[in-house]
């Protein structure tokens, strides 16, 4: 089967690499050359653009950041529809809104006749090197079946949820429970601290029950270590949540969590961290708070029933006061 595979970013390029080693033919696309080149060299070819791309493949993969991109990819000058033959088919893999999906979809079948899948994915540059993504898929039932195959070479879990645009739901339905988690988590985590309670004893106390989940384990531990490296980038969550909204408000349904995560991430992003990882948000209850988490960055001395405790802020330690 021949692939065309636009997109070699965080995600694409190593999903791409994944379909090379699985045995596909690949052809590729970005703007960046140098992503272009690193998989010339590990066995695929080079399309000058996305139509050309398009050309005698069976498949064209997309995985480009948001919906204006995917409708440029597709629908835009020497794009997908200027190049494909109609029984080739777009799997767009990218996160967008799956109102837009729907419309691409659309206007690509009566442009050109091709049928769409959007099969976005979780689980971030790690399980795409791995090849173990969680990939959620919508369009017509036939369609998937022919390609999931092609979908296992770069995920674990490949689970058909429905018409075009469900794979997109899903998807935000993930973001905005990842993002809700990771505020509450923060949130917990600064409480136990302003407490006078080790938030690493808490987070060990509680992960095992009720409250614990993967976002915990992966993100509590950042926070603890003051590490704000991506991961998932605050800018990508905020677009996410920009399409959750406005997905919801397409059909009238209030989503108030969901917006306050999004003001939250607003806040970070006012202060320059749009490109930190979405843990970032315990950096929010630190300025809320004036506590910081951060093991290395506080320490407590007890003297006689009263407790100080020295905590690395703004760039100098400061003197916080308990009696207990
Ligand atoms: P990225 O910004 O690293 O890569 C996107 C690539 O698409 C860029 O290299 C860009 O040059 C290319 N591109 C954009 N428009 C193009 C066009 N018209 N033609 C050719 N190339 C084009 O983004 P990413 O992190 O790889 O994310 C891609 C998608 O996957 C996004 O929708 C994102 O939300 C989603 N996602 C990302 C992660 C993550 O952890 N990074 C996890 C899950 C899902």
């Amino acid at each position: 089967m021949k692939v065309g595979f636009i997109g070699l970013g965080i995600m694409g390029k190593p999903m791409a690499k994944n379909l090379l080693k699985a045995g596909y033919q690949v052809c590729v696309n970005d703007f960046h050359k140098e992503a272009v080149e690193e998989l010339v060299v590990a066995g695929a070819t080079a399309g000058a653009n996305n139509a050309e791309v398009a050309k005698g493949v069976d498949v064209v993969i997309t995985m480009v950041p948001n919906s204006p991109n995917v409708r440029a990819a597709l629908l835009g000058e020497n794009g997908v529809a200027e190049g494909a033959d109609k029984d080739t088919v777009v799997i767009d893999m990218s996160s967008i809104d799956p109102v837009e999906s729907k419309k691409i979809a659309a206007e690509l079948k009566e442009r050109t006749g091709m049928e769409m899948l959007d099969c976005p994915v979780s689980g971030g540059e790690p399980k795409a090197i791995d090849g173990t993504l969680s990939i959620m898929c919508g369009g017509k039932k036939e369609v998937f079946d022919k390609y999931t195959d092609l979908l296992k070479a770069m995920g674990s879990s490949v689970v058909y949820v429905g018409e075009i645009g469900s794979g997109n739901v899903a998807k935000l339905a993930n973001q905005m429970v990842v993002a809700a988690n990771i505020g509450i988590c923060a949130e917990a985590m600064t409480f136990a601290k302003k407490m006078g309670t080790d938030p690493e004893l808490v987070y060990q106390a509680i992960r095992g029950g009720l409250a614990g989940s993967t976002v915990m384990d992966a993100k509590v531990p950042m926070m603890l270590a003051g590490n704000y490296k991506p991961g998932f980038r605050i800018d990508l969550h905020i677009k996410d949540l920009n399409n959750a909204l406005n997905a919801s408000h397409a059909i009238n349904m209030p989503v108030p969590m969901t917006a306050h995560m999004m003001e939250v991430m607003q806040e970070l992003k006012n202060h320059d961290e749009g490109s930190c990882d979405h843990d970032d948000i315990i950096r929010y209850y630190e300025r809320m708070t004036g506590v910081s988490i951060v093991k290395e960055k506080s320490f407590f001395i007890d003297l006689r029933g009263k407790c100080y405790e020295y905590r690395f802020y703004q760039g100098r330690y400061r003197s916080y006061y308990y009696s207990y």
